[in-house]
């Protein structure tokens, strides 16, 4: 998914402490997403989490020793705790235990783990498990709450469902992509709270019978990577999705459709109540006009041909409806892609804006867009035209966040 590509934990530091839990083994997949992301991992142990895990696999992949003693008989000098403290960007504790919770909201520091995190000023996520009763016990319940009465720290979970003991409950600890997520969101400015968004993306497929169909070559990623980061930048995000074969963003509504009628239904359902919409998706301008009920069959004699109907422009009805020179509607932001060359592709963006009465369009070509994880973009709005390097979609989907948001 498109997370391996830029993420604002690109060149970060971050301390990832474990402690004991059978959830750590799912801290080595955690330490893998934050270094493919481009970040630096120290990881740290307690000496339970060490009865779960062994250290070599967390050194080993982290390219680091994995700390895990106060004491080492005075072999090396100054005071490592510190040390590793104030380099950290981020302190993530995968898992935390109820042990650790207590520790840390009483300021105890009496391992690595304690003694880095109170002496850190970095921000600090926390993904607890463990037992149902332990979470819901009036103790860990207190130390919660004091816990999150520090500006600093944040909790990713924990979520209910079975835990180890086979037992149903909350307590269980969030998968490491979601606990990924809950990192890169805090990282992040939180510049579009409170911000309703709409997104939609991919194709849009159009029966021609029922295991036929018109389709195109949109993979979605543009719209799903508008829809993550938007969702880690506090959006409150929607996603209408056309059949891609990609993973829901963590903190994303999603509604999937198929064909483009289903797709007008669920946009024209949520567009009002958005304060941006952005129209990503491919959707067919044409649709078989009688699709058939049954399998159309291979026979002698001349060949079916399918007539087409056109289908409803969903962006232009959305712009007729609350379009710029309606104040008050939504952020209306639509995509072109065209082929042609960059003259070309920008008139008829241009084009595009005035005839579908949106504010912005995104201009791209089809050769450089389709299917890539990468493009090149140009923004075209009523006075001007912004030319983006090319860059992969997330980058791209977080500048044009930067334009909507500076034009909201
Ligand atoms: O007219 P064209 O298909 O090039 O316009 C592309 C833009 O309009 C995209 O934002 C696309 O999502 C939207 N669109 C639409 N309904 C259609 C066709 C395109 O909303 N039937």
């Amino acid at each position: 998914m498109s997370h391996f590509m830029h993420s604002p934990l690109a060149g970060k530091h971050i301390v990832l402490c474990v402690t004991g839990s059978i959830a750590a083994y799912k801290a080595v997949q955690f330490a893998r997403l934050c270094l493919k992301a481009g970040a630096s991992v120290q990881p740290v142990m307690t000496k339970a989490a060490m009865e779960f895990v062994g250290p070599t696999t967390f050194s080993g992949i982290c390219g680091k020793p994995v700390l895990h003693q106060m004491w080492d008989g005075g072999v090396t000098s100054g005071e490592v705790h510190v040390d590793v403290a104030a380099k950290a960007d981020i302190v993530a504790i995968v898992p935390a235990t109820a042990d650790v919770l207590a520790r840390l909201a009483h300021g105890r520091a009496d391992d690595m783990v304690t003694a880095i995190s109170l002496c850190t000023r970095a921000p600090m996520v926390l993904a607890p498990a463990m037992h149902p009763r332990m979470w819901e016990s009036a103790a860990t319940q207190r130390n919660v709450e004091l816990l999150r009465a520090d500006p600093r720290i944040t909790f990713a979970g924990p979520t209910t469902g079975v835990v180890a003991s086979g037992d149903d409950g909350m307590g269980r600890m969030l998968e490491p992509e979601e606990i990924f997520a809950c990192l890169e969101r805090h990282l992040l400015s939180g510049d579009f709270a409170g911000v309703q968004m709409l997104v939609t993306a991919g194709p849009t497929q159009e029966a021609i019978d029922p295991v036929r169909y018109l389709g195109n070559r949109s993979s979605g990623k543009m719209g799903f990577a508008i829809a993550r980061l938007a969702a880690l930048r506090g959006a409150n995000v929607k996603l209408i999705a056309g059949p891609v074969e990609l993973k829901t963003p963590f903190g994303v509504e999603r509604i999937d459709v198929t064909s483009a009628a289903e797709m007008r239904a669920k946009v024209l359902e949520h567009a009002s109540a958005s304060n941006v919409v952005i129209m990503a998706a491919a959707v067919a301008d044409f649709r078989p006009a009688a699709p058939s009920p049954t399998k159309i069959k291979k026979a002698k004699g001349p060949l079916p041909t399918v007539a087409l109907a056109e289908n409803p422009d969903i962006l232009a009805e959305v712009g007729a409806s609350f379009g710029p020179s309606k104040p008050g509607g939504p952020f209306l932001v639509g995509f072109a892609l065209e082929t042609g060359t960059d003259e070309e592709v920008i008139a008829y963006a241009q084009q595009k804006r005035e005839r579908k009465n949106v504010h912005l369009v995104v201009a791209n070509h089809a050769a450089e867009a389709l299917g890539k994880d990468t493009n090149r973009i140009f923004l075209v709005d009523g006075s001007s035209v912004e030319t983006l390097d090319p860059a992969d979609k997330t980058t791209l989907a977080d500048i044009l966040l930067d334009r909507i948001r500076a034009r909201l």
